[in-house]
């Protein structure tokens, strides 16, 4: 297959593999960052950690949309299926993230709210033009790249005149996470964060906002940021040119995802959402706290489509499980086998936390693909 092939070739992995060995070398600490929960998955399921000398440590971010979704939001979703009678429709990946006093939306679906799971936005606005007689309420979740999809059917919704749609906007942004990740001082591993000497941009999320927002991070905290497709070659690369910038002290952005992501992006999706959206003044995400200009909510133009408007949504934040590690692993300072629940008590089939629950979540993506047995029971697989 075209574009997928050629970046699974486990020949070149290993001559990749060889160049980064050579060139970081066993007395020096690389520890790279790779935003994305779709590279973190990447890494899991080709074995790419496996190829890595000992001095690169790949540290998973907080790049998964379900992951860093706050419970208190999902209870603001339950609520507004159970107490206001509204059909709420989401994605597959929430449906099964623990929210308050052990329910999810699955749960609350099964105890008979009308939660329905939807392919996309698009699927909710015609439940909502099939359904006229009920309030259907969009729970839209998710970075840069569902934000467009979400502005699509709330301009829709406008000019068809809809009177019973509505949008739950929890849309975050990656620039501010990353500066968050970033904000000095930052502590050395086993302190609230960890020390990041680079990153691995995202693919997707880029292929929108393009590499320039990135140029302002790269040059303020002085760290490489490298964008890489979700293919193990991708990742290798992007580790490979990561070292070289270390190595020689430089702090830029590349671009190793030339086939898919240019400096400017997609310029028509970049209209669209500031046309619909506006930056939220602070955001709570799992593991970082709030963050300041982190999410997106609906602008005043468009505020009958505002599920928060129209329902009062009030907003109260929910500490985690006692036992889960669900915000460390988010942050970088903590490793998905670190949990004492690992792969025992939590499992994808019984998730504790958001990071056992989607396939982007650092913790499924370790069990699934056996990330969390010793290195000589599990040989790379590329
Ligand atoms: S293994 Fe489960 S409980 Fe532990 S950090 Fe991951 S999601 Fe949370």
């Amino acid at each position: 297959m075209k574009y997928v092939d050629e970046f699974r070739d486990g020949s070149l992995a290993r001559l990749i593999a060889d160049r980064i060995r050579r060139e970081a070398p066993a007395d020096r600490r690389y520890n790279l960052m790779e935003f994305c929960g779709g590279h973190t998955h990447a890494i899991s399921r080709y074995g790419v950690a496996d190829l890595l000398p000992a001095s690169v440590d790949m540290i998973h971010g907080p790049g998964c949309p379900v992951c860093v979704l706050p419970i208190g939001r999902i209870d603001n979703a339950i609520a507004l299926a159970k107490e206001q009678g509204v059909i709420l429709c989401t994605y597959a990946d929430t449906m099964r993230v623990p929210a308050s006093n052990g329910v999810s939306l699955s749960r609350a679906k099964a105890q008979g709210a009308d939660i329905r799971m939807v392919y996309s936005a698009a699927d909710a606005l015609r439940i909502a033009q099939e359904t006229a007689a009920r309030e259907v309420v969009f729970f839209a979740i998710g970075f840069e790249t569902t934000t467009p999809p979400t502005a699509v059917v709330i301009r829709e919704a406008d000019r068809l005149g809809l009177g019973n749609f509505s949008v739950f906007c929890n849309h975050v942004v990656t620039p501010a996470a990353m500066s968050a990740i970033l904000e000095p001082p930052p502590q050395v591993r086993d302190g609230g964060s960890v020390w990041i000497d680079g990153f691995v941009g995202p693919a997707h999320v880029s292929c929108v906002i393009g590499s320039r927002p990135y140029e302002y991070f790269a040059r303020t905290y002085q760290r490489p940021i490298v964008i890489a497709g979700f293919e193990p070659l991708d990742v290798m690369q992007a580790v490979l040119m990561l070292v070289r910038q270390l190595n020689e002290g430089r702090h830029e952005v590349e671009n190793e995802y030339a086939r898919a992501v240019t400096r400017e992006g997609n310029l028509t999706a970049q209209q669209l959402v500031a046309e619909v959206f506006e930056l939220r003044s602070s955001f709570e995400w799992r593991g970082l706290g709030e963050v300041p200009d982190s999410a997106l909510a609906i602008r005043q133009r468009f505020a009958r489509f505002d599920a928060e408007r129209r329902y009062g949504i009030v907003y109260r934040p929910v500490p985690d499980n006692r036992v889960c590690e669900c915000g460390a692993i988010l942050r970088g300072a903590r490793k998905p086998v670190e949990c004492k629940v690992f792969g025992t008590v939590c499992t994808p089939e019984n998730p504790l936390g958001s990071c056992m629950v989607s396939s982007e979540g650092a913790c499924a993506a370790y069990y699934t693909y056996g990330r969390f047995r010793l290195k000589a029971a599990a040989p790379a697989a590329v």
